[in-house]
């Protein structure tokens, strides 16, 4: 019997300098203090809406994901199914998955009115990716222990993801959680595991040697954390709110246990090579609601929306 269940994987104030206009009678001056520093402005943080409106920004495409402001509470449906509500400030999360269609409707109700936005959904082309001299138990198991250990490690896993805390850990745009890698798999290729088509590869790599520390890119509050599962090998979850969750599959080492809150930036364990990988690897994997999005599209994604929302009046 062939059992495809296991295979499931997967202000600082702006420094502006201002150039003020000279004054008449004033040389230029020759600054030699400290060098200009470089500084991401914070964006004036627009109030949220008081009456029933809905504006959307962010990577409109396969995978993608986008931020959208509404009034706090609302309602929110992206193409009829619910994504939940939108949260005290107004803010909700949204995604499309990798089959999504050319366009997206997303909806907002609240007191029996509802106002929605339709965005065009770009597609992607995605690749086919060939695995072989995987060890056939993590491709195609049939060892009753085995698929009674699958089966245990689900319902940890079904447990993180179901967790929703109630942060904003999006709010300030992810980075990517291992410097200096190298991208070695792209979110979205079909895979064909040891010669069987397996599901799409919900996950983007980055190889780097073993013990590279993996940082949280946002601030979230984990939700799984566990050294030896049998297809991910050491495993952690984040819960960034708004029922977004990181995952970070492979480690060699974690660093962080379930219910720690982590912020930006923050080591959260190692690179490894545990359970089914074939080299030292983060294989890294986002998921809203149970929809598979690609968290390497989410990083310009979420700075595209705080760019365009944080700062609209
Ligand atoms: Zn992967």
């Amino acid at each position: 019997m062939k059992l495809w269940a296991g295979l499931i994987a997967v202000l600082l104030a702006a420094c502006v300098a201002a150039e003020a206009p000279a004054a008449p009678d004033t040389p230029p001056q020759i600054v030699a203090e400290a060098p200009p520093v470089e500084a991401t402005p914070e964006p004036v943080r627009a109030p949220a809406p008081t009456t029933l409106s809905i504006a959307c920004a962010g990577a409109f495409t396969q995978g993608g994901i986008a931020l959208c402001r509404t009034l706090p509470g609302a309602a929110v449906t992206v193409d009829g199914a619910e994504a939940g509500a939108a949260d005290g400030d107004g803010w909700a999360v949204i995604g499309f998955t990798r089959e999504h269609g050319a366009s997206a409707r997303v909806a907002a109700s609240a007191q029996g009115a509802t106002v929605a936005q339709s965005y065009e959904i770009a597609p992607r082309e995605f690749d086919i990716h060939r695995v072989d001299g995987l060890p056939p138990q993590t491709v195609t198991p049939t060892d009753p222990a085995v698929l009674a250990r699958i089966q245990r490690e689900a319902v940890l896993k079904r447990a993180g993801w179901d967790s929703f805390a109630p942060i904003q850990g999006w709010l300030e745009g992810f980075i990517i959680p291992v410097e200096g890698g190298r991208v070695s798999g792209r979110w979205g290729n079909q895979r064909v595991l040891n010669g069987v088509p397996a599901s799409p590869h919900f996950g983007y790599d980055i190889a780097a040697p073993a013990g590279t520390p993996i940082r949280a890119p946002a601030e979230g509050v984990i939700t799984l954390a566990q050294p030896d599962m049998h297809y991910e090998g050491g495993l952690v979850f984040i819960d960034h709110g708004q029922g977004l969750i990181t995952m970070y599959l492979h480690m060699s080492r974690i660093d962080v246990g379930v219910g720690d809150t982590v912020d930006q930036g923050q080591v959260i364990g190692a690179i490894g090579s545990s359970g089914r990988a074939t080299g030292p690897h983060l294989c890294w994997r986002m998921k809203w609601r149970e929809r598979q999005l690609d968290p390497s599209v989410a990083i310009e994604g979420l700075a595209l929306a705080r760019a365009e929302l944080l700062s609209a009046r």
